[in-house]
């Protein structure tokens, strides 16, 4: 039930390779499994064929991964004895110990090996969360200022969403179009790389923010069974954590299979594992249209992208690539339910007339594994809030947003917002305010250079350009609505 054992890796892709390297072995519920280095234990599970992960608390209905990025809690196993660990950004290590959890377990478990936590003091004159295209084009922008800076990110891997994306990005020449990019992320980190001042750790999450003292509390995991807990104070925060993926409300959204457009683009793009043969995709927009194409290019078979609306919201390009190859997009088609015995077996699709309602006798059912959700992004604005941000619901950003000077400063003194934490746009955008936002810290804390007043002023002229745009007036629009006037 929920299982299938063949392995799922794909040795053959028309971008991508994977270095793999010396393969692991783990055990899963007692069953021994393959894994790569590279990989972390959620996705050497689903390369296994493991699909169901954990049960619901309350109806212990079985649940697989849904974000593959450490934001749900769907991929919750018990590694090595410790409970409720976030697998799927946890790298895997050779015999570790898998055990799926079972919320109705009554006894603690008792972790196979001692858990050491060492706890650690450090000061930096910049933290910032986030290692994705914000979080990294901050650091680089303000790292010219001298400044002691560390960037935190809960992933094995920086690069944040860029690390999936194998086409070439649109845009301007500042936002590297015409670059993959898988390829933008890696040139961001080897500039990076350039400079000492930056301090760059990976597999950190950070898990708290104490406002009287001003402590930022990150748990960097070292393996499952040792933490360093890095209590920082730093003169200015910079909040970079991107978001996550929505989902929708159908019979059948919680089995195993159903997951966001990202989390499979995480499994094919990152891990070269197929989540799925055969697939039906939510949201015909750029997102969903880009994982169709690449999930075909993934050896998958894309059963249909439908979406509820009358016109597809994709680039032309987008959407003509995939029409090329004879992928079915049905516009004003919605779910109706996925259905299965454990995880996702078929799926019933059907028409919606203009005020959304199903349409009697046009359901079509699909056999599918896999039912992939491109229906918008939230911005993850958890820890803003912890800090004290003033934050409103902007439906032209995406949900809650924080307040922000043109500087990217949030409402609360020294703490800086970029990326789509601060509203869902994209990645040239979220680049650009990252510029802004590191460039701003510099300044604000005195270790600013006229060169780098002069490169914000130019980066807060290129955005405003940007979003005169009629395909980015919506967004003008929502910044509009959480812009604090004030000078920084
Ligand atoms: C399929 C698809 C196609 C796209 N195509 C394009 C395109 O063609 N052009 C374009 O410009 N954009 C594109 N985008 C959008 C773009 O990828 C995003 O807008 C961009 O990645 C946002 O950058 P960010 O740095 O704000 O967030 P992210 O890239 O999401 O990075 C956030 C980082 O924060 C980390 N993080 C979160 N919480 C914590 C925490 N508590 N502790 C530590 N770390 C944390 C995460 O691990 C992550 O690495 C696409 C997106 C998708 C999904």
């Amino acid at each position: 039930m929920g299982e299938s054992m063949q392995d799922r890796r794909i040795w053959e892709h028309p971008v991508l390779s994977w270095d793999r390297g010396t393969p692991l072995s783990i055990s899963y519920d007692g069953r021994s499994v393959t894994a790569y280095p590279n990989e972390t234990v959620a996705a050497a599970l689903y390369a296994a064929g493991v699909l169901a992960f954990t049960r619901s608390s309350y109806l212990h209905r079985p649940r697989g991964p849904f974000c593959m990025i450490g934001k749900c809690s769907q991929c919750m196993m018990r590694v090595d004895g410790v409970p409720h660990v976030r697998t799927c950004i946890l790298p895997v290590e050779d015999g570790m110990v898998i055990e799926s959890e079972d919320p109705h377990d009554s006894e603690y478990p008792t972790p196979a090996r001692e858990l050491r936590v060492e706890r650690q003091e450090l000061s930096y004159d910049l933290a910032i969360i986030g290692a994705g295209p914000a979080g990294l084009s901050a650091a680089l922008a303000a790292a010219p200022s001298g400044m002691r800076i560390a960037v935190l990110d809960q992933s094995p891997y920086p690069g944040g969403q860029l690390v999936k994306q194998t086409h070439k990005f649109f845009g301007t020449k500042e936002s590297f179009a015409g670059t993959r990019g898988v390829d933008i992320a890696r040139n961001l980190i080897s500039m990076l790389k350039e400079h000492p001042n930056v301090e760059l750790h990976t597999t950190t999450q950070v898990i708290g923010y104490y406002p009287p003292e001003g402590v930022l509390i990150a748990a960097r995991a070292e393996g499952v069974d040792k933490y360093k807990l890095m209590y920082i104070r730093a003169g200015r925060y910079l909040v970079a954590t991107g978001a996550m993926e929505r989902t929708l409300a159908f019979p059948g959204n919680d089995l195993p299979g159903v997951m966001g457009a990202g989390a499979a683009q995480t499994l094919m793009n990152v891990f070269g594992i197929k989540p799925a043969d055969d697939v039906l995709i939510i949201g015909a927009g750029n997102v969903g249209v880009i994982v169709a194409y690449q999930a075909r290019q993934a050896g998958i078979n894309v059963r249909a992208v439908i979406d509820i609306l009358p016109k597809t919201a994709a680039y032309l390009v987008h959407a003509a690539k995939i029409r090329r190859l004879r992928i079915p997009i049905f516009l004003e088609h919605t779910i109706k339910g996925a259905y299965g015995d454990g995880a996702v077996e078929s799926a019933v699709i059907y028409q919606v007339d203009r005020s959304f309602r199903p349409i009697e006798g046009t359901e079509k059912e699909l056999k599918v594994d896999g039912v992939w959700m491109a229906v918008g992004l939230s911005p993850s604005v958890e820890l803003l809030n912890k800090m004290g941000a003033r934050i409103k619901f902007v439906p032209e950003l995406g949900g809650y947003v924080p307040y922000r000077t043109k500087y990217m400063e949030t409402s609360v003194r020294g703490v800086y917002v970029a990326g789509d934490a601060s509203g869902i746009e994209e990645a040239s955008t979220a680049m650009m305010e990252g510029r802004i936002a590191g460039l701003s810290a510099a300044i604000s804390a005195g270790r600013g250079t006229d060169a780098m007043a002069e490169e914000r002023r130019k980066a807060i002229e290129w955005l405003d350009l940007f979003r005169e745009s009629p395909d980015y007036r919506r967004i003008k629009e929502g910044v509009s609505k959480v812009l604090i006037q004030e000078a920084a």
